[in-house]
């Protein structure tokens, strides 16, 4: 038997007529907040011809405007916070790649349903006051480490604030501590496994049990991996900064899609040229609107990221709706020879190869007109070895597969194992020379 694990029964089982009740009430509380503090919003409301009183019902949604990174760019430092300086209590920010990182500012109850948010996440993973949580997301500016933190510190758990980085001493304290749940990226989290797994520990000195990862793409095929590797249950985590961090969605334990804590953000999917919204299955642009935030509020903030929405209801009891793994970025989305190709549907077809290492990096360049796509893709130590016509024959069928399945030709390398880098926080897979 299953067990669920509902650390709000309350919040998290409410009938969807009470969701949907207190969604309106917050939604127009904080449409009034924006419009009488943020001079952003109140202009674009005021474009639109949309006064705060004029949201009667959920569906007015869609009259609000939407807002963008760029918004956040553009109105940098502080420009959307819609509490003063005083009752902000804390800053955190999104370094993005280039130029000035994106900012939210939290007040005192942004903090406190913050945790609250992500002391469910990890209470559907099974946490509970018996549990030692390794924090191994960056603490800093990002919102992992410090969000999965006060999250676990809320569910009772000893926490363990290790951050990122220094492998060994990760594996030294998961040992010596008996640590039971592991939250960090999924790439992070995949070299943890395979460090232990190299120095010889066997998984029956660890006390691991379930990890919470997040904050970038992952597959299905690459859960299975971390699974093995580890020995535990591998949950998916969602969230942004601009919404508040980690903890806007939580999978549980049937691990068919997160529920989105619904009290706190209304989810869209939007499409994303013509910016429709679109019933409930269909596959678009993710949009929240947070509805409980004071110290900045966002409306109908477009993510970039493709999902859908699932109103079905979930076997746990958990009555918000789940949106499933995001399937890629509206923006990371690479245009290849005109085929359009998500980085993560090669990764299940490198993922799904016996002797593949899940390390990769494609790379796409231009000769003339022409696009070309190069995968590196790392292979495990027993098949380096292996003759130069059975690498061949392996090139051979990733290419086929990726061909079949992507729909691209793409040159094969197979490097050696460990040759490429690899990350303690966000993992980079592409680089698109195109651009340059
Ligand atoms: P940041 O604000 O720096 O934490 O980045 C937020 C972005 O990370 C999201 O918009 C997603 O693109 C990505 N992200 C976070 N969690 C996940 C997840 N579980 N699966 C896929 N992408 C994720
Ligand atoms: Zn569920």
């Amino acid at each position: 038997m299953i067990k669920h694990n509902i650390w709000n029964p309350a919040a998290e089982c409410m009938p969807r007529e009470q969701i949907r009740a207190i969604q309106l009430k917050r939604l127009q509380s904080v449409v009034r907040r924006v419009y009488d503090n943020v001079p952003l919003y109140r202009g674009r409301m005021d474009e639109k011809g949309v006064k705060p009183e004029d949201i009667r019902t959920l569906e007015d949604l869609k009259y609000l405007p939407f807002t963008q990174k760029t918004d956040l760019r553009d109105e940098y430092p502080t420009g959307l916070f819609a509490a003063p300086r005083k009752e902000i209590v804390r800053i955190h920010g999104s370094s993005g790649t280039t130029g000035k990182p994106i900012l939210a500012g939290y007040t005192r109850n942004d903090l406190e349903n913050w945790s609250e948010m992500m002391a469910r996440t990890l209470g559907a993973a099974g946490a509970t006051e018996d549990d030692t949580i390794q924090i191994a997301y960056g603490y800093g500016l990002f919102t992992g480490g410090l969000g999965a933190h006060q999250g676990a510190t809320r569910v009772g758990a000893t926490v363990v604030p290790i951050s990122s980085g220094n492998t060994a001493r990760q594996i030294m304290l998961m040992k010596d501590l008996g640590t039971t749940m592991l939250c960090c990226t999924p790439s992070y989290a995949t070299h943890i496994g395979e460090t232990i797994q190299e120095m010889g520990i066997p998984l029956s000195d660890l006390k691991l049990r379930a990890g919470c990862f997040g904050a970038e793409p992952w597959t299905e095929a690459m859960r299975q991996r971390i699974e093995e590797l580890l020995g535990i249950k591998a949950m998916d985590i969602y969230g942004l900064t601009e919404i508040c961090g980690p903890g806007v969605a939580y999978e549980c334990m049937m691990q068919h899609g997160m529920h989105i804590n619904e009290d706190h953000v209304i989810a869209e999917i939007i499409d994303p040229i013509t910016e429709e919204p679109l019933p409930y299955g269909e596959k678009g642009e993710l949009v929240f609107t947070t509805i409980s935030k004071e110290g900045m509020p966002m409306l109908r903030y477009r993510t970039h990221d493709l999902c859908q929405l699932n109103a079905e209801p979930c076997e746990c009891g958990r009555t918000f709706v789940r949106m499933n793994r995001i399937m890629g970025r509206t923006d990371d989305m690479l245009i290849i020879r005109g085929v359009n190709v998500f980085p993560s549907q090669i990764e299940t077809v490198l993922v799904s190869i016996d002797g593949l290492a899940p390390h990769y990096m494609i790379e796409v360049d231009r000769k003339g007109t022409t696009d070309s796509v190069e995968i590196q893709v790392e292979v495990n130590e027993g098949v380096f070895t292996d003759t130069v016509g059975q690498l061949e024959g392996m090139k051979k069928q990733i290419s086929e597969r990726i061909k079949s399945v992507v729909g691209i030709s793409a040159n094969i390398k197979l490097v050696a194992p460990k040759s490429i880098p690899r990350s303690e926080g966000k993992a980079k897979r592409v680089i698109d020379k195109r651009k340059l």
